[in-house]
């Protein structure tokens, strides 16, 4: 347990047998609140606060174990495309604070930390640049009060360990890695960057990772192919999926996701069955889809053992 929270560590709860639940969707759920196209939603922690706390309890009155924080976007890499990157300290701290006051000591805060747009493969950016970046932000999140970060939406497995390395550096966070995930012609899935579920799971823990997943990506039909995967390369790591509602569809310059909460519940057992003990949402996704999920758990924790 970490000082001032009551809930186990995420990863204690997992071996204990709990089937956990997570968050939906914030981007498209702050784009729904007002946030304009071109506008930097970590702003939004600051100058729009009540309403990132309003997306935090949403989730919390869903019935969330956990949440992440409006802070995907919170690398200074990112923040310079608004010209706000001497900013990362408070708005990282302020995005986990949000979060905090919504989870309160029982729920746990798993502060979203996503790819900084930047490649090491092109020479784009040093590691050293990277790992500071990351490092940066991970202090942040922790001093406003996240027990773990989300490191999500990763294609490239150098960003992705260097972030799970910074994140390192604060024993007291639990880490958790996912990537997206695109089914390709050959029949398999891959990042954009042609990394494989096990691959992607793999060097995650390697690198330091406690709960390896898949998050984004095209719904959660398609997750149980990538959670058998990493549930093969990575025995005995916890697992989590936060699911797109569906493959999203451009209707006038605006992405629908089609994916009705029933429709994403449907598939929770066999996510479960295929080795996933956190499950929640990914762009589209609303606090009815993570209710409809949160129903699926509990009503599968009654079949018996699972073989994790
Ligand atoms: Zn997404």
């Amino acid at each position: 347990m970490r000082k001032g929270l009551n809930v186990k560590r995420i990863v204690q709860r997992v071996r204990d047998g709990e089937l956990l639940l997570s968050d939906g969707a914030w981007g498209t759920f702050l784009q729904k609140k007002g946030l304009k196209p071109g506008e930097c939603p970590e702003l939004w922690c600051v100058d729009h606060a009540d309403e990132v706390l309003d997306v935090a309890r949403s989730y919390i009155d869903a019935g969330s174990d956990m949440i992440e924080t409006n802070s995907f976007g919170g690398t200074r890499f990112k923040l310079e495309v608004f010209g706000l990157q001497d900013r990362v300290a408070e708005l990282n701290r302020a995005a986990a604070a949000i979060s905090r006051e919504a989870a309160g000591p029982d729920r746990h805060v798993i502060a979203s930390v996503g790819p900084t747009g930047k490649m090491l493969l092109i020479g784009d950016v040093t590691e050293e640049e990277l790992f500071e970046a990351f490092r940066e932000q991970a202090f942040a999140l922790e001093a406003g009060g996240a027990d773990a970060v989300c490191i999500e939406t990763m294609s490239a497995i150098d960003e992705a360990c260097l972030a799970i390395k910074a994140a390192r550096e604060h024993d007291s966070l639990e880490i958790i890695s996912t990537f997206t995930f695109q089914h390709t012609a050959d029949g398999g899935y891959h990042t954009m960057m042609g990394v494989t579920p096990a691959e992607a799971a793999g060097a995650a823990v390697k690198a330091g990772a406690h709960i390896v997943g898949a998050n984004c990506g095209q719904g959660m039909e398609q997750m149980v192919e990538i959670v058998k995967a990493m549930r093969v390369a990575v025995p005995g790591v916890p697992i989590m999926v936060q699911a797109n509602a569906g493959l999203p569809k451009n209707v006038n310059g605006v992405d629908v996701f089609p994916e009705a909460p029933d429709a994403t519940a449907r598939w929770i057992p066999a996510v479960i069955e295929a080795g996933a003990s956190i499950v929640g949402g990914c762009c589209g996704t609303t606090p009815e889809h993570i209710m409809a999920i949160g129903k699926a758990l509990k009503s599968y924790k009654g079949i018996g053992e699972i073989k994790r």
